[in-house]
């Protein structure tokens, strides 16, 4: 079963003559453990897509579906991380990180193991205590891939999740979102305008185009990933 499969995907902003065409006719499956890079210019439907896999828009046409089940929403299946962190701020990285198992009805002491054990894997471990405010960008950015985790997803849904840090910042989350990637063996669908870091990243690399949203590409990555 494909991780994440779109057939005849459409999606249209507003009605009639305002209608903004965002995507067109998408056709594409992820096996599971894939890492899929979504590239193309601004405006060309990459954020779209993502928020029909995540369940926060339902398509105009066509289906999307996860573990081959129809997405009717957001779900615990999926972990998504935006291009600002968005943390809480008024509770602590752990709080956050927590926040997911909290809600799922998971008891203190084994949420509080989770979010421990996540935050020793994105690097934080000595940050746990400590409120977002008090953390650098990247740290924040750290801590959101956490959270996202949490409820220990099979997807992780990423929206230019770096494109807000500085190049070293970014260079270096990089690698731990690959790592993280080996370690856990999640799907991940990685949005970004920039061509570099899709080709870097990405085992799959899906370029769109603008007007309306097509994929006009769509390659397997010939990089030995995990040979650096
Ligand atoms: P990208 O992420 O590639 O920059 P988006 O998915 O954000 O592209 O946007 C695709 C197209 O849909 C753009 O033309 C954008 O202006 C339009 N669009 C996105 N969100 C909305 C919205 N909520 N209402 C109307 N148009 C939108
Ligand atoms: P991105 O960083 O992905 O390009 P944008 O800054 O284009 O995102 O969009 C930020 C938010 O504004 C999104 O929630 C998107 O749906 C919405 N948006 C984008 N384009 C439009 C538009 N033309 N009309 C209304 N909302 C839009």
């Amino acid at each position: 079963t494909a991780a994440v499969a779109l057939r005849g995907v459409s999606l249209a902003y507003g009605r009639g003559a305002r209608a903004v065409q965002a995507l067109s006719g998408i056709d594409a499956s992820f096996a599971p453990g894939a890492f899929v890079t979504l590239v193309g210019p601004s405006g060309c439907g990459k954020s779209t897509l993502l928020r029909l896999v995540a369940g926060f828009a339902a398509p105009t046409g066509g289906t999307v579906s996860t573990g081959g089940s129809p997405v009717r929403g957001p779900g615990p299946d999926r972990g998504v991380v935006f291009q600002q962190p968005r943390l809480f701020p008024w509770m602590s990285v752990r709080g956050n990180v927590e926040f997911g198992p909290r809600m799922a009805g998971l008891g203190k002491a084994a949420r509080r193991a989770r979010a421990d054990e996540l935050l020793e894997l994105v690097g934080l471990g000595d940050a746990a205590g400590r409120r977002p405010y008090e953390l650098s960008g990247g740290m924040q950015q750290r801590a959101a891939i956490a959270r996202a985790l949490a409820p220990d997803p099979s997807i992780l849904l990423m929206d230019e999740p770096f494109a807000a840090l500085d190049a070293l910042t970014r260079e270096r989350l990089q690698e731990e979102l690959r790592r993280i990637w080996q370690t856990t063996g999640k799907t991940v669908l990685f949005v970004t305008h920039s061509v570099d870091e899709a080709v870097y990243l990405g085992t799959r690399i899906v370029v769109l185009s603008k007007r309306p949203g097509r994929i006009v590409l769509d390659v397997p990555s010939e990089l030995p990933h995990g040979a650096d």
